[in-house]
């Protein structure tokens, strides 16, 4: 079971210090932060929090409130639960506080009877966001090889894309396709092609950085993202890729066979004026020309050429 990462907000020390001892002792891995604007800045994403627990006044009410806004307004916190503390129990302040986004509310007094109730409520929000997080990783990634699949891919080429134009970094994709893969199918079976498939998505996912993103883009094919990487170096990246696969061959089967499959692929870089669409389409035009002169390579689609990738 996943330990419980919560993130306490508020802007009393002492209080903070003493629900972070109590979460603690209770096993939870704890973190707080004294106002808004920090914790909005930790919750950015990837945060890994699975529970949020804030003050309502920070030193005002509308700090707090503005604090529950502002996260729910980030798409990737819309489902993270938030549970509100305050000393007063009004119940505008509740009505406001779930109008503003929160789960639910609890006053700070910490007599025995309302800790156990405290602790309760925060075990059960904590549940729902550890499922959240399983949830949120099983829609973005296939199943098979564990990489992004294609939609969470699709996504993150896009916002690649809007900061590459921003800073004025280079940006580049590579579309990589497996050589006659049927064949693998044919001879060896599906239980051997889709373990294959599971070790070259291990070997992609070696060559590149953690920087890169790596998809499956469909069966056999598979989408690399290289941010702010211009076309040559990402050339040298699959290039060494092709060599590595055509020269060491898979086993398969509980090593009862060993197959060598070879890649070809097409790189492009992304240019201004640029869709998502335009620019995979680039790679995908000269992986079509690498399978039509041969397979096993790849080719650069640059300056409306097509160059081989040669390492
Ligand atoms: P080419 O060199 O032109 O790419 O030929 P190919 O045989 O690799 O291409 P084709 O598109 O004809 O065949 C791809 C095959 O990949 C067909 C499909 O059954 C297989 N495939 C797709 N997804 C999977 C999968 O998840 N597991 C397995 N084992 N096979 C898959
Ligand atoms: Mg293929
Ligand atoms: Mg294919």
């Amino acid at each position: 079971m996943t330990q419980a990462r919560i993130l306490i907000v508020d802007d009393e020390r002492t209080i903070r210090f003493a629900y972070e001892k109590l979460l603690q002792k209770h096993g939870f891995d704890v973190e707080a932060l004294p106002d808004a604007d920090t914790a909005l800045e930790r919750l950015g994403p990837g945060h890994g929090f699975h529970l949020v627990i804030s003050d309502l006044n920070m030193p005002n009410k509308d700090d707090g409130l503005g604090f529950v806004k502002a996260l729910r307004e980030m798409p990737h916190n819309q489902l993270l639960p938030v549970l509100m503390l305050t000393s007063s129990t009004e119940s505008s302040d509740v009505v406001e506080s779930l109008g503003a986004g929160a789960n639910d509310y609890v006053s700070k007094e910490r007599r025995q009877q309302q800790e156990l109730e405290f602790l309760a409520r925060v075990r059960s929000h904590a549940r729902t966001g550890i499922l959240q997080e399983q949830l949120d990783k099983a829609s973005r990634t296939d199943e098979l090889t564990g990489l992004a699949n294609r939609r969470h891919g699709t996504q993150r080429l896009k916002e690649e894309m809007g900061r590459s134009l921003r800073y004025e970094r280079g940006l580049a994709v590579c579309l990589l396709d497996v050589d006659h893969f049927k064949k693998v199918n044919d001879t060896h079976g599906h239980q051997a092609g889709d373990e294959v498939l599971v070790e070259v998505a291990a070997r992609l996912t070696a060559v590149t950085r953690d920087s890169d993103c790596v998809i499956r883009w469909g069966g056999e094919e598979f989408l690399v993202v290289f941010p702010e990487t211009d076309v040559e170096e990402a050339a040298g990246i699959v290039g060494r890729f092709r060599m590595e696969m055509s020269g060491t061959p898979i086993a398969v089967l509980d090593g009862s066979e060993e197959i060598v499959v070879t890649i070809s692929g097409g790189v492009a870089e992304h240019e201004e004026g640029d869709t998502l669409e335009g620019l995979v389409a680039r790679a995908d035009a000269a992986l079509y020309k690498a399978k039509e002169t041969g397979r096993n390579r790849l080719l650069l689609a640059q300056a409306g050429e097509l160059m081989p990738i040669r390492i």
